[in-house]
């Protein structure tokens, strides 16, 4: 078993902690870029089962991932979108007949009233289309930063990095963030992150985050940021 990480996967035990410097986060993406493809290049689930094929899909199924891995959410929204297409027909559905349908993702019960109450608030206080600046979108019911943050980058174009579990265990790892706080991260790596790789970046860590840099056992032979990783310099390295 390989030494307990400072920066990993026990951040549920510690308090959220202040941001820590910059590191090169230049050469880190640079790597990065090279190393992944980004979503649409690749085989993903996400985009093969159409859940972000239009802005609604995109909003619904981006409250039913929250806690749930991928294939969950495809079995929720894939019957979900072959019953509903806009927020009134969302607004519409029965609860009981909703409920079911999203069962297979966590907290199905609250999402249900969420997703609910979210289309509510955007056919009445948005005209039916959903807001394209973040103070509007986290009012919406069920939308949290990371949300917003997906939502910016994927569904409005505008260049904005999510920070989940996978990306914040990456950061806090390698040194570019020390928090428990995904908010504290997501300020941080938006702040600091390059123009160019902005884009790109949540897609190119939340796949590091998954094949090399898990959460059990972090694969750092197969790793190509050792040079880069205070985890590796104090655990490994030696
Ligand atoms: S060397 Fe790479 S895989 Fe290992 S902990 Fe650091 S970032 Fe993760």
């Amino acid at each position: 078993m390989p030494a307990t990480p400072s920066r990993s996967q026990n951040t549920s035990r510690r308090v959220a902690a202040p941001v820590a410097a910059k590191r090169d986060l230049d050469a880190i993406y640079g790597i990065l870029s090279k190393t992944y493809t980004t979503f649409d290049e690749t085989d993903d689930p996400w985009m093969t089962n159409g859940l972000s094929s239009t802005p609604f899909k995109s909003l619904v199924s981006v409250c039913l991932s929250t806690m749930t891995i991928t294939k969950r959410v495809v079995n929720a929204a894939v019957p979900l979108y072959e019953k509903v297409s806009t927020f009134e027909e969302l607004r519409d559905l029965p609860d009981d007949e909703l409920r079911r349908i999203i069962k297979p993702v966590a907290h199905y019960n609250r999402k249900t009233k969420n997703l609910k109450e979210m289309a509510r608030q955007i056919i009445e206080d948005y005209g039916g289309s959903i807001p394209d600046n973040r103070d509007d979108l986290i009012k919406l019911q069920g939308v949290g930063r990371k949300c917003v943050d997906i939502l910016m980058n994927f569904t409005l174009s505008q260049d904005s990095i999510a920070v989940d579990t996978h990306v914040l265990r990456v950061l806090n790892r390698l040194g570019v963030v020390d928090t428990t706080s995904a908010k504290q991260a997501a300020d941080l790596i938006n702040a600091q992150t390059p123009a160019r790789h902005k884009r790109h970046a949540h897609e190119w860590l939340i796949q590091y985050g998954m094949k090399i840099c898990v959460a059990r056992t972090p694969k750092c032979a197969h790793c190509p940021l050792t040079k880069h990783c205070d985890w590796y310099a104090e655990h490994r390295a030696a």
